[in-house]
């Protein structure tokens, strides 16, 4: 029986058209539909082999925009189609600009049981679609070699014929084709020509929160988690401000990450009202502004914030969100 490989389409700039195939920048994000990408890319029959090609439009959006109901559509259909034997894994195309909180997200909600057995590649473009030279092709073509290679599994980004796993990877350029980075832990590997060279082993996924069904969250309202940054002259009237503002249709705020300074520190007056705010009920989580490494706590915490160890602030937030919601 030929085994499927399903192709997600969310939007993004690999789905991004401009006025003049000379703009690479000026353009509209998430025109093109899924199907019409693929038809484009001439040697993806070749690159798919005996694979049979599935492909479904779950979102159309700008990745800067997405939200909760984007994640949750997402989420079903991952589940769906990871649950069939005859699914081998899947592509998701995706804009840049927050594919490392989807790819965050999906790690931590797809049951684990299906992300150790099948792999969910994770593929984007810094072109769009309408450039003389766009990246996107080249880039759906390596997740379909990383998605057919034997023994590959859990949640990746491929971009750049760089290979990064949910967990650590992290956009650090706005322009560069290859605009993203796995810090320390470095990219798990390549490809090249068609073939996986991985530099270390599929990731094992490492789930923080307790667990929570992708039904049940697909049921929930998700709490309301804001970032806020310590920085020099930091006050805490951004912190009192979220905390007295008259509730709007994104609900009360029930949690906030702090991007703080090296190690996790926080300007006095804006830890002055962290605590306040805590002592309402919201939860608050420390992270670093740091782009790499990661939080070593004092051995005694005192009644300090904590922190989920080495997640960026979005992905702290995305932790934290699921944290409230279990
Ligand atoms: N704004 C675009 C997006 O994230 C950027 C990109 O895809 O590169 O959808």
């Amino acid at each position: 029986m030929a085994k499927k490989l399903v192709f997600l389409g969310m939007g993004g700039t690999i789905a991004g058209t401009a006025a003049s195939a000379a703009d690479n920048v000026g353009y509209r994000a998430a025109q093109v539909g899924v199907d019409q990408l693929l038809q484009a890319i001439p040697t993806l029959e070749m690159a798919l082999g005996r694979h049979e090609l599935v492909s479904e439009q779950v979102a159309q959006v700008d990745s800067k925009d997405m939200v909760f109901t984007h994640w949750n559509a997402l989420a079903l259909r991952v589940c769906h189609y990871l649950a069939q034997p005859d699914v081998s894994g899947l592509v998701i195309t995706h804009g840049t600009d927050t594919i490392e909180e989807t790819a965050f997200f999906l790690s931590q909600v797809v049951p684990t049981a299906l992300l150790e057995s099948k792999p969910v590649v994770m593929a984007c473009a810094m072109r769009p679609a309408s450039s003389l030279s766009p990246d996107g092709p080249r880039n759906v073509l390596d997740a379909v070699a990383l998605a057919c290679t034997e023994g590959a599994t859990g949640v990746m980004v491929v971009c750049a014929g760089t290979i990064h796993s949910a967990q650590h990877v992290q956009k650090v350029y706005p322009y560069r084709l290859d605009a993203f980075d796995s810090g320390d832990a470095g990219p798990m590997g390549y490809v090249e020509e068609g073939v996986v060279r991985l530099t270390y082993s599929w990731p094992k996924t490492e789930v923080i929160r307790p667990s929570i069904s992708h039904e049940k969250l697909a049921q929930a309202v998700w709490p309301r988690v804001e970032i806020v940054t310590s920085y020099v002259g930091a006050s805490g009237a951004m912190v009192r401000a979220l905390c007295s503002a008259p509730q709007g249709s994104e609900g009360p705020l029930c949690g906030l990450v702090v991007a703080g300074t090296g190690n996790g520190t926080i300007h006095t007056d804006l830890d002055a009202a962290l605590r306040e705010a805590r002592a309402l009920g919201i939860q608050v989580v420390r992270s670093t502004r740091c782009a790499w490494g990661q939080i070593i706590p004092p051995s005694v915490l005192g009644d300090g914030f904590p922190h989920f160890k080495g997640l960026s602030p979005v992905k702290a937030r995305i932790a934290l969100i699921l944290d409230l919601l279990a």
